[in-house]
Parts: structure tokens; sequence; C-alpha cells
């Protein structure tokens, strides 16, 4: 008998969760205007709005949150970042950043201008926002298995190099500041990009002369990802891999929220020192000092520590375990997700669930308001809402998938947890005729919406 994989950590420190009724729920999501960003976290049973930042930090790094080194320059917590990071990943020269989208507004004011296009596989949100802004563009050169849900393909956060050369051929070179590969994958379901993908794509970048750009948010659960599922690779330590898919990477940057295991942070990794150079003038306007960026020392000490802890096989294993335990309990119960299911989420593919509520009218959100009605449990909408309008005409862009995101948290919930968010998933399936509208918008923001919006039962 094998035995299961279980948490390669115990608890020491327990925080509260505060139930409410449901009846009290459906209130409250209608005061807050259908924005579960409006609810208070007390209001929430199980939240897997995000798992960026939402992460146990270990006994390792809370004691380095007391060695924290608070000098304003040449602080020792930045040096152990420095370490960590070259031992790592293999990068010469670090950035501190308060998180992930300040890393790329300095990465982007240093590279992006208006008219260009920058290429790559799905973009983050953040990160499309940070061009768009620039009045550049976001090009998706995602294969399209990326976007049907049902259809199992080992690798759906690859990149298409047909289409990639399309673009490049099209726009050329010198608008094309560099080609963005987001490992994992977050916008299609937390897919991962395989290591060959990773260097015909950049062969091509070389090819045209175009710089390799990588957001590594989540690079550790890709570099688990290859161990299983790519068959050279299946003997390679996890360290091993990451090295190999950061070795034609010109710059990488990271929300360090996500596999730092850390609270708050992120950094720009690069070997170019004129670039590095460049990027300073930016991290002093915006950020801090160049040896703290946005981050205080106790937190670039505690992410020093993450680093290590986030590439270690086991805390990979059991993490991928779980979300892979959620989405086959949601699968038992009918509700079609994303497969194969991702690193960090499950995705409801609200498309197939309530196929009688059109895109104009948010699915995925009406999915998100009734699981938090149902039990507590707070998840986000991947759709159109997320999409947003398109910047030249205004009017929404029907997004590819309606998706409700549950992002899993690491280090937090149990398996008791799981079973809890499946279930009330399951109670809103069978109920599912009788939702019969969706929403419509009352009130919107230029960019990034969704995180304001104010809507109202249609
Ligand atoms: C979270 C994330 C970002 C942005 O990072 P923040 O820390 O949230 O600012 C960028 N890219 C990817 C892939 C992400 O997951």
């Amino acid at each position: 008998m094998q035995l299961p994989t279980i948490p390669p950590f115990k608890t020491k420190v327990v925080e509260p969760v505060y139930f409410r009724t449901r009846e009290e729920r459906k209130k409250k999501i209608r005061e807050q205007h259908f924005n579960l960003f409006n609810i208070h976290s007390d209001w929430v049973i199980v939240d897997l709005m995000t798992d960026s930042g939402t992460g146990a930090m270990s006994e390792q790094q809370w004691s380095e949150i007391m060695l924290g080194d608070e000098s304003y320059a040449g602080s020792e917590s930045y040096f152990k970042l420095i370490r960590a990071v070259k031992d790592i990943m293999g990068f010469e020269y670090v950035a501190p950043t308060h998180q992930g989208r300040a890393a790329e507004n300095i990465l982007f004011s240093a590279t992006v201008r208006e008219g260009d296009v920058v290429p790559g596989n799905a973009h983050f949100d953040t990160t499309k926002g940070h061009i768009e802004f620039r009045k550049a563009r976001a090009m998706d050169c995602t294969i399209k298995e990326a976007y049907d849900t049902g259809l199992y393909h080992p690798f759906k956060g690859n990149i298409d190099l047909e289409k990639l050369e399309s673009v490049i051929k099209e726009y050329g070179k010198d608008r094309i500041p560099f080609i963005n590969i987001t490992v994992t994958c977050n916008t299609v379901g937390g897919q991962p990009v395989s290591l060959q993908n990773i260097r015909e794509t950049s062969a091509l970048a070389k090819k045209y002369g175009i710089p390799v750009y990588m957001d590594i948010a989540r690079y550790a659960e890709n570099a688990y990802f290859i161990k299983n599922r790519e068959a050279a690779y299946k003997d390679w330590s996890i360290r091993d891999i990451i090295r190999e898919m950061f070795k034609d990477a010109d710059v990488v940057w990271m929300s360090s929220k996500k596999d730092g295991l850390v609270n708050i942070g992120g950094f720009i990794a690069l070997n170019d020192p004129d670039l590095y150079e460049r990027l300073g003038q930016f991290t002093i306007v915006y950020e801090g000092f160049l040896t703290y960026g946005g981050m205080s020392g106790r937190a670039m000490g505690a992410l020093a520590v993450g680093l290590y802890e986030g590439v270690d096989f086991h805390y990979l294993q059991d993490r991928v375990h779980q979300v892979q335990y959620l989405g086959q309990k949601l699968k038992d119960y009918g509700i079609p997700i994303q497969e194969p299911v991702g690193g960090h989420a499950l995705y409801i593919d609200a498309k197939k669930m309530l196929p009688h509520i059109p895109q104009t009218q948010y699915p995925a959100q009406l999915l998100a308001v009734e699981a938090y009605i149902e039990g507590g449990v707070r998840g986000v909408e991947i759709g159109t809402l997320l999409a947003d309008r398109d910047p030249e005409t205004g009017k929404d862009r029907l997004a590819e998938m309606e998706l409700l995101r549950l992002a899993l948290p690491r280090r937090v919930y149990s398996r008791s947890h799981m079973d809890y968010v499946a279930a009330t998933m399951a109670r809103v399936a069978a109920r599912k005729e009788e939702l019969k509208t969706g929403f419509r918008i009352t009130k919107q923001a230029q960019i990034l919406r969704h995180f304001t919006v104010e809507l109202e039962r249609i």
C-alpha cells in the first residue's frame, strides 16, 4: 500500500475563521454591489480569492523577521536575498520592489515605448495593464489548446511559435522590446510551459535579436510540472530544471507573493549591468534606494528563506496534490473545470456550467457571487469583467473563457477545507437552473476595472 502524500510541515499558530449565515452573506454581497473585493475577510469562510501574498510563513522565515537589518543602504538582509537569487536562479543583479507590478512598472519604464508590441503567452492582468498604460500592446500568442478547457494538454501555457513568428514579422524587431514568457501562465489557468517550448521560443527570439523576459511568479510550480510531465527531465532535480528554464532569459521579474512564500515583495533579476543601471533610476524614483526597493529588511530576509522553501520537492508535491485533490472532488460532483488542473488554482468553466447566461451578463461573476452566498467561499472571476474593454473602441472584450478561479493559498488550508469548498460548489450546481440572469455594470474604473466595479442583478 502506498502512503499518501502529506504536507512537509505541521501547525504551530492558528488563525480563527468566523461563521455567518447564508442570509447574512446574501444581504452583505448585495450591499457591496456584488463585488467580492468589497467583502471584509472576517465575512469569508474559505478565502480562495488569490494565492498571492496569502501563504503561511515558516518558523525559519519568522526568525528572519527578527534578524531583519533595516539599514537604509547595504542591509545584510538585502545581501541574503541577492545570494539566494543568484544561487537558485543564476542572476547577478537583483532590484527588489514592493511587489510584482512594481517590478513591471520599473522594467517597462526602461524598455516599453508608445506603439510597441509585447508578444508572449497570455499576459497577466497587471502586466497587460502596465503595457497598455504606456500605449503599447500585449499580443497573446498562447497555443490554441489553452482555450479548450476540456482538452488535455500537458503544457497549456506554451507559446504558439508560428503565431509568435508572424507577430515578429508583422511588427519587426524595433517595435518589440522583448518576448514575455509567463511561468506558470496564470491567465490561462496556472498552466505550465515546457522546457522545450521555452528553448524554442528563446531560439526564435535570438534569431530576430529580441530579448526574452520571464514573469516568474510561479516558476517553482512550473518546474514541478516539467519534472512530472516532460519525459526528458523526470530524473532532474527541481533546482536543475529551474536553472535550465532561466538559461536563455535576459531578465526575469517576480511577484514573490506566490512561489516566494512571503506576504509581500518582488524583484527584477538580470545579468546585464547596463540595463540594471537604467532600472536603478526608476527604482529610486518609484520604490526606494537600490538595496531595498520597496521592501523592509525583514521582508527581504523572509523572502531569501522562502525562495529555498518554495523549491523544495516535498513542498511542491504536496501543493500540487492539494490542487489536484480539489479538482478531482469537483469533477466527481460533475462540475466542469479546466483540465488538467494547474499549479495554484482550480478554474470552473462558467460557460459550460451556466450555458444559458450570456457573456455580456458575466456568468463567471455570477458563479463567484453564488459560491460566496452558498458557503462563504470567495473565488474570483477570470472572464469578461477581468478582460475589460478594448482600449481603442472602449467596448467590452468578450473573454475567450469565463472562469471562476479558486486559488489555494500556500500552506494554509487542509484537506477538510477542500471538502467544504467542493460541497459548496455542488450545492450551487444543484440550483443552477434557478439562476436565470447575471449582472449589469453600474460603475467602472478606467483600467483594471474588476477590482472596484459595481454591479446589479438583471
Ligand atoms: C501576481 C502576478 C503579477 C503581479 O504581481 P503583484 O505582486 O500582484 O503585483 C504579475 N505576473 C503574474 C504572472 C502574477 O501572477
